[in-house]
């Protein structure tokens, strides 16, 4: 059991106080006794000498029986016991004895106190007395008289010095007693005033361990004001400590939520033990998936393959697609402190999109390009070689040259004007205009090759609509539309524009009855050298980019475009821009 600074405060207390009371007990027992048998002694011899005067003063006869009532007298008188003795150490009287025991008792002549009274004048014995059967303290004086010289004696029992002794023992035990209750007082009131302060610098050091905000109020003066100094001194420095981490913990969570990037970090077991809303967003997960395997939330064999020794990894890269259609870039460094890992992913599915795009849009120019070039290069060597022997056949090769020319011409002009408008380098002049003469312009311009295929071009819808464009844009845009309208209709087919009102916008419809488009291209046949036929497209000198341009275009002017099936057959190619007055009624 350990005991606390009150209790042992107390205990040592009471162990003074009580060796305190039991030594000088014992030292006075041992001092006082003696004194007071002296005392004692003194007082008798007192007694005896009194005895003594008062019989040399008698005046009566001294007959054993006149002397045996003068010792009662003198023994009641001085409350102890009285013997006359003459000189021959016949008893002459006692107080104790009555007449007859005097003359029967025996001769008294060999008491030691008799001899040396009769000696020297006074004397003193203590012995056991037969007679009273106790302890008993003698004092004896020599008298003279005329009828002869004698001892009086004084005796006292020693029982009565034994009882002032047991009074005094009982003193000392009381004195002791007040002592010990006084010293338990002062010693709890000590220990209180000793271990108040110890008692609150414990209790502020349990709510400091526990992490509350606390300050020792403690007077600055001795040990334990120095100690409650450094206790607040360490206080303050931990909770600066703590404001620090917590500080850099805040930094360090608002760096992971903002980041683009997806972070998980693993303990030595692969197991999640972070993951960023990033990284959740990547994963397709709701709930953070701290502590679950890395192989439940990425299924990639080469990741797996990589954590699944027991050394740590890294720091290494590596590229592989996630099933919510992103490809991520993945940075798979090691912590050596904790043996796990972390991995940052970066999304790099634009990226590779866009590399594709490119890839393609290379090929596919080199491949477009290809063709009319090296059309041109035969007929020329052809016709440079003189191996074309009349003027018809050389006409044809001429004319095979100018038309593969044109279409050269045709593509590298929609190549710059697509990469103008992507680049943003396109001049558009964005202002109110009006759809019907852009509109007219267009149709006027494909009346020509319509007539030749007796197709008929109409609008409809009327009266005149603004919408916000650039002019040049806009007639751009129709003429596309037009121009892929008479190319891919049959001859005699019907060409209608119609122009509608939509909420704040207007929505312009070029409507063929032709083959129509297969619903599986609708969705492509907006992307660059995107045919449903690259054959016919090429025979009819199309070049795969009317429509991205259409696109680029609309869209760069704040619209929409789209593709659907018309009734009963046919296709519907809409675009929308927004309008300019808000609505015709209001
Ligand atoms: P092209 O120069 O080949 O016409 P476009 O980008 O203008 O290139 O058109 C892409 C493809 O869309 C065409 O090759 C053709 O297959 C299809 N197409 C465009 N307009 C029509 C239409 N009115 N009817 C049927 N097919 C069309």
């Amino acid at each position: 059991m350990v005991l606390g600074v009150r209790s042992r405060l107390f205990l040592l207390s009471f162990v003074l106080v009580a060796i305190a009371s039991l030594s000088s007990s014992v030292y006075l027992e041992r001092k006082l006794r003696p004194m007071l048998e002296r005392t004692v002694e003194v007082e008798l011899l007192r007694h005896a000498r009194m005895v003594r005067e008062t019989l040399i003063a008698r005046t009566g006869d001294h007959t054993v029986e006149e002397l045996n009532r003068l010792a009662d007298r003198l023994g009641n008188a001085v409350a102890s016991r009285v013997t006359l003795i003459r000189n021959d150490g016949t008893v002459l009287g006692d107080s104790n004895l009555s007449e007859a025991e005097v003359r029967a008792a025996e001769n008294h002549a060999s008491r030691p106190e008799v001899i040396a009274a009769l000696a020297s004048g006074a004397g003193s014995a203590r012995r056991y007395s037969a007679t009273l059967r106790t302890e008993m303290l003698y004092v004896a004086v020599r008298y003279e008289l005329r009828s002869g010289a004698g001892v009086a004696r004084v005796a006292l029992p020693l029982i009565e010095v034994e009882a002032l002794v047991r009074r005094l023992r009982l003193f000392v035990a009381v004195a002791g007693l007040i002592g010990l209750v006084v010293a338990t007082f002062v010693s709890v009131m000590a220990a209180n005033l000793f271990a108040r302060p110890f008692r609150s610098l414990v209790d502020k050091a349990r709510a400091l361990a526990r992490g509350e905000r606390t300050r020792i109020e403690v007077a600055p003066a001795g040990e334990i004001g120095h100690l409650a100094g450094s206790i607040n001194r360490i206080s303050e420095d931990l909770e600066q400590a703590v404001r620090a981490l917590a500080d850099e913990r805040d930094r360090f969570h608002t760096v992971l939520e903002a980041m683009a990037d997806a972070v998980i970090t693993l303990d030595s077991a692969n197991r999640v033990t972070l993951a960023n809303p990033m990284a959740m967003e990547f994963l397709g997960l709701r709930v953070p998936p701290v502590e679950r395997p890395l192989k439940e939330i990425i299924r990639s064999s080469e990741l797996e393959r990589l954590l699944d020794g027991d050394e740590p990894v890294g720091p290494i890269s590596l590229e592989f697609d996630l099933p919510v259609a992103r490809r991520v870039l993945t940075r798979i460094t090691p912590m050596r402190a904790t043996g796990g890992h972390i991995i940052v992913m970066h999304d790099v599915s634009e990226m590779r999109r866009l590399e594709t795009i490119r890839r393609d849009f290379v090929a596919n120019v080199s491949h477009e390009l290809r063709t009319p070039i090296s059309v041109i290069l035969a007929n020329s060597e052809t016709l440079a070689d003189g191996g074309v022997p009349d003027t018809d056949q050389a006409a044809r090769f001429l004319a095979s040259i100018h038309s593969n020319a044109e279409r050269l011409s045709r593509l590298i002009a929609d190549l710059l004007d697509l990469s103008k408008i992507e680049a943003g380098r396109y001049p558009l002049a964005l202002r109110p205009t009006e759809i019907e003469p852009e509109l007219r312009k267009a149709i006027e311009a494909m009346l020509g090759p319509a007539r030749m295929k007796r197709q008929t071009i109409e609008s409809s819808g009327g009266e005149s609509r603004t919408v916000v464009a650039d002019p040049t844009a806009l007639e751009q845009v129709l003429l596309n539309l037009l121009d892929n309208a008479v190319k891919y209709t049959p001859e005699g087919g019907r060409i209608e524009v119609r122009l509608g009102t939509l909420d704040d916008a207007v929505r312009v419809e070029v409507v063929d009855d032709g083959p129509g488009i297969e619903p599986r291209h609708c969705s492509r046949l907006f992307e660059r050298f995107y045919r449903v036929d690259p054959g016919r497209s090429r025979e009819l000198g199309g070049t795969g980019l009317g429509l991205a341009i259409v696109k680029h275009l609309v869209e760069s002017m704040g619209g929409h475009v789209g593709v659907e099936a018309a009734s009963p057959h046919g296709s519907r190619f809409w675009f929308t821009l927004q309008s300019a007055i808000r609505s015709d009624s209001e």
